[in-house]
């Protein structure tokens, strides 16, 4: 039956009984965002700007990264849809010759992210103007957010900073921090984000890159599960959005019991699209909801996932 669903489900992303759910598309480029924009999708929830930059020796002036967002922004213009683009995430496991420190230690830990803005503040200021130069031309929706952000004091920062340029601001939910005040974070920025990858690696303290950790990098580890269920729930208070942008949300599985936990968008890869709302147009809301808790209650990944598959059907 789900090899029937997926032959005609066209979007766009909702529950069996007619709950919106935004499906979003990860990208990297122009490129990638032209494709993006062949599968069902009402936008982009990961714009990784960092991947625009990783070859290049000295930051690109802002009239030429505003070139490049904006290759990214215009496929979507007229769509409805907005375009998530997250500054910078230099650091760790994708090393940017103009703005990374060399020899940390422990780089997944170190200045990465949104920390390297607050040692070079001028690198987001221009990487702002950009986005917002981009975001005029194109008459694109753009909205911004920031990795890696482990404090509400930093993610306060950071929206101000972004609103100054008339754009609305959000941070990733990507280390345990932030995910246990997420609450707090919503007082100061207009939406959430969670990064499972990276969220799972800080919670788990497992490299996301050492394939001998897969079970240990599991979204559906209980703890993991706790995180996002969290900040779902934070989000459905004060009536914010709060997507998933990692891998967990291309889990046609898991993506149902996220949207269960509260969750409003899922973005991926394109190709994951399909088969994501094509599963989730077969499940009413109350069944993702039953299929949350299940995952939540259970004892380890395999049984989350076997319970929630038990729901679910295959
Ligand atoms: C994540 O950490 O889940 C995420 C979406 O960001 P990236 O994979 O680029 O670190
Ligand atoms: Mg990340």
């Amino acid at each position: 039956a789900m090899r029937a669903v997926l032959a005609t489900w066209g979007g766009p992303g909702a529950t069996a009984d007619g709950t919106p759910v935004k499906l979003l598309a990860n990208v990297a480029d122009g490129e990638s965002a032209r494709a993006a924009t062949q599968a069902p999708v009402e936008g982009v929830g990961l714009f990784r700007t960092e991947l625009c930059f990783l070859n290049r020796r000295d930051e690109p002036s802002v009239e030429e990264q505003a070139e490049i967002y904006a290759g990214v922004l215009e496929p979507f213009v007229g769509q409805g849809g907005h375009v998530v683009v997250r500054t910078l995430d230099a650091g760790s496991d994708k090393p940017i010759a103009f703005a990374t420190h060399e020899g940390e230690e422990n780089p997944a830990l170190g200045v990465r992210g949104l920390r390297l803005s607050f040692d070079n503040p001028g690198l987001l200021e221009r990487q702002l103007d950009a986005i917002a130069s981009a975001a005029e031309r194109t008459g694109a929706e753009a909205w911004v957010m920031a990795p890696m952000v482990a404090t509400v004091a930093e993610a306060a920062e950071f929206a101000g900073q972004v609103r100054r340029h008339g754009l609305r601001a959000g941070v990733m939910v990507e280390v345990p921090s932030a995910a246990l005040l997420a609450h707090r974070m919503l007082e100061v920025v207009d939406f959430l984000s969670i990064g499972t990858n990276d969220l799972t690696q800080y919670t788990m303290a497992a490299d996301r890159m050492a394939t001998d950790l897969a079970h240990l990098t599991d979204p559906w580890q209980p703890a993991v599960l706790q995180l996002i269920a969290i900040t779902a729930e934070a989000g459905r208070q004060a009536g914010k959005p709060v997507g998933v942008c990692g891998e967990a949300a291309a889990d046609p599985l898991l993506a149902c019991a996220l949207v269960g936990m509260g969750v409003t968008s899922l973005s991926m890869a394109a190709a994951a699209v399909r088969p994501v709302g094509a599963r989730l147009s077969t499940v009413s809301i109350e069944t993702c909801e039953e299929a949350a808790e299940a995952a939540l209650s259970a004892s380890d990944p395999r049984a989350a996932r076997d319970a929630v598959l038990a729901l679910l059907g295959g």
